[in-house]
């Protein structure tokens, strides 16, 4: 019998490869990645409706205002925020539902649904982040500047999360957040070498901060 459906969210800095763990991690899995609507401008790779929902302010405020997202804030200069209806359909239909969102938005969904399951995923150090940014190259230095301002900022909150990992290198990425996502669907205690009460964890943190 199928475990009772979850959300998972996973936040980590922009840059951190948090695109293509959940890729890889999901690509043999019936669940749902929820797609997010931003008034921010698509990068040249991004397709309307499959990365994003790229709306303007306008029809962005008219969901708010309905309370239509389940959790929406503001990253850099832009909004973001989650429709609600597709995140409820799938739950009912019985799929995970998997939500990529920023910290202020995490902590909006489990406030709403306690039941919500959180990972935060860390840079090998904010260096490397900054390297990253600057080899993907989709935005100018001062942008990327704030955003690496901003990843430090959310790292720091990483401890609220349930589970903390590293984004070091991509199969051990993948098989550490497989181990997550099964321990929050079992909830049977196999990840709790990742929650930040360990020691280990805290190191981790301290060092991808100390390492900017
Ligand atoms: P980017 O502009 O790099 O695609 O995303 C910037 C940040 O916004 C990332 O941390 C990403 O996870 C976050 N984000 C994407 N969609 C949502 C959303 O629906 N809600 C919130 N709160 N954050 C989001």
């Amino acid at each position: 019998m199928n475990s009772k459906p979850i959300i998972l969210i996973v936040s980590a800095p922009s840059g951190c490869g948090k695109g293509t763990i959940l890729h890889e991690a999901f690509r043999d899995k019936d669940v749902f990645v929820s797609v997010s609507c931003t008034t921010r401008g698509p990068r040249e790779n991004e397709t309307d409706g499959v990365h994003y929902h790229f709306w303007t302010e306008e029809k962005f405020n008219r969901l708010v205002k309905k309370n239509g997202f389940l959790e929406h804030a503001g990253f850099t200069d832009n909004q973001y925020g989650t429709p609600e209806q597709p995140v409820l359909d799938n739950l009912a239909e019985g799929r995970d539902v998997i939500l990529e969102i920023e910290t202020n938005g995490a902590f909006q969904v489990k406030e709403k649904r306690p039941d919500a399951v959180s990972v935060f995923i860390l840079p090998p150090s904010i260096g490397e982040l900054r390297r990253r940014l600057y080899k993907r190259g989709t935005e100018p230095p001062e942008k990327i500047e704030k955003r690496v301002s901003r990843a430090a900022g959310e790292i720091a909150l990483s401890p609220k999360y349930d589970f903390v990992m590293m984004n070091d290198d991509l199969d051990d990425a993948v098989r550490d957040f497989l181990t997550i996502y099964n321990a929050a669907k079992t909830d049977d205690g196999s990840a709790d070498c990742f929650r930040p009460c360990n020691e280990e964890i805290t190191n981790m943190i301290n060092e991808v901060l100390e390492n900017a």
